[in-house]
């Protein structure tokens, strides 16, 4: 079974790895460099706290590949199990919480409702004031995406994956198709030149995800999204064994890095225009960064007057319109893993199962991707998720 997967971000790396491992002779095709486009920009959270089934068991089926990691790949992604703290201001909030909370733990999740003055325990600086309920769950944490890119990366020659950078799919070749619709693929283009032949094109591209379905005939509504992340000096230094905080009302995140710095980022625009991905700012803007200090210093007393920004940057999500990915084989050998949102690198483990599964006909990955069919756009049977910033 011949497979080209294209796009070398974590996505197309876990996934090539996972064919790999199982047998299938992979070609990996990335236009720039693996993993740098929305990969190198995250802000590397994973979490078990979404407010869909379907998010909660793509996350603990992923978990345990972040844990072994190391041992796995020889590479230490950084990987710390902080915890997340989501905060509710409001009744409506609160109550998501508590049912979030519910449906998480059912799934085999560990999420407590807090009373915010018991989040103290975690995060010592959040404004119990302002907040009726906190929901903490041990399980989550945090890892750095770049590092987990260069595990994938290293151990892809040794598992006989033919890796080409610098090389963009400019066609995917298909066969004639039938009443049905196109397909099914034959190959890809490569550089408007060289072509490939293959019995499986796997669309991990990112924010370029309906570019690439586009070349098989596939319209898919994903949507390139800026979101920005800025590393902060805090006015008091936060804890290094913090949680990655979240005020749902506001929409502001923060999280530690290291020797009390933090990232925080969110998005507070009424609006949300569509990003060109070859053609966005990928740095942050000023007063976007001002607006999310003070939301920060408003969910808790780090953030101050005093606090300092040290540096941002602009990246891409590939948003859907509920917010879920898009995660089937929409044509006979086209499979679509797309439109992962803000939680595309947590994903990336349990992602390559399923990938996996529907290249080769298998059934290895216990995750019920049911939901994330596409046509849930036209049925209007959509799958929102609430807890996204
Ligand atoms: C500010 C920010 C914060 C985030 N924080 C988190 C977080 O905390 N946790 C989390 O889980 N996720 C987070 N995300 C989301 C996460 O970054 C993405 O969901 C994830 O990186 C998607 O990976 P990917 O492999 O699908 O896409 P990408 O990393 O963008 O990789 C796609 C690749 O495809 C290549 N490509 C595209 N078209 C072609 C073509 N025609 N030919 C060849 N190559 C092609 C591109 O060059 C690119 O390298 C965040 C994102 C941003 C921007």
């Amino acid at each position: 079974m011949n497979v080209v997967v294209v796009g070398g971000g974590i996505v197309g790396l876990a996934s090539a790895h996972e064919l790999a491992t199982r047998g299938a002779s992979v070609t990996l095709v990335e236009k720039g460099s693996l993993g740098g486009e929305s990969t190198q920009r995250a802000a590397g959270g994973i979490r078990t706290q979404f407010s869909t089934p379907v998010n909660v068991d793509l996350s603990l089926a992923s978990i345990p590949t972040w844990e072994s990691f190391e041992e796995q790949f020889g590479v230490d992604i950084g990987y710390r199990r902080n915890g997340y703290l989501f905060l509710g201001r409001d009744d409506g909030t609160a109550a998501d919480l508590r049912e979030s909370a519910a449906m998480q733990n059912d799934r085999g999740g560990d999420t407590r409702i807090l009373d915010p003055t018991d989040a103290t325990e975690y995060c010592s600086g959040v404004r119990t004031d302002a907040f009726q309920l906190a929901t903490y769950s041990p399980l989550d944490g945090f890892a750095d995406p770049n590092l987990a890119c260069q595990g994938y990366a290293q151990a892809l020659p040794d598992e006989g994956v033919d890796v080409r950078t610098k090389t963009e799919v400019t066609d995917v070749l298909t066969g004639g198709g039938s009443s049905a619709g196109p397909g099914p693929v034959t190959g890809v283009e490569l550089d408007g030149a060289e072509t490939l032949v293959a019995d499986a094109v796997v669309n991990a591209a990112g924010p370029w995800a309906a570019e690439l379905a586009a070349m098989a005939g596939i319209d898919i509504p994903v949507r390139p999204k800026r979101r920005q992340v800025v590393v902060v000096d805090p006015e008091t230094p936060i804890e290094d064994d913090a949680p990655l905080t979240i005020d749902l009302d506001t929409g502001v995140y923060f999280r530690p890095e290291r020797d009390g710095v933090a990232i925080a980022g969110g998005h507070f625009a009424a609006t949300d225009p569509d990003a060109d991905p070859d053609a966005y700012s990928t740095t942050h803007d000023v007063d976007w960064a001002v607006t999310c200090v003070e939301r920060a210093g408003d969910a808790a007393t780090y953030f101050g007057p005093e606090s300092r920004i040290r540096r941002g940057w602009g990246g891409l999500y590939a948003v859907t319109p509920d917010h879920h990915a898009i995660l089937e084989e929409t044509m006979p050998g086209f499979v679509n893993a797309v439109g992962f949102s803000g939680h595309g690198f947590q994903h990336a483990p349990a992602t390559a199962t399923v990938v996996a599964d529907l290249v080769l006909d298998e059934s290895m990955s216990d995750v019920d991707v049911s939901a994330l069919a596409g046509d849930r756009f036209e049925s209007g049977d959509l799958v929102e998720e609430q807890n996204v910033a």
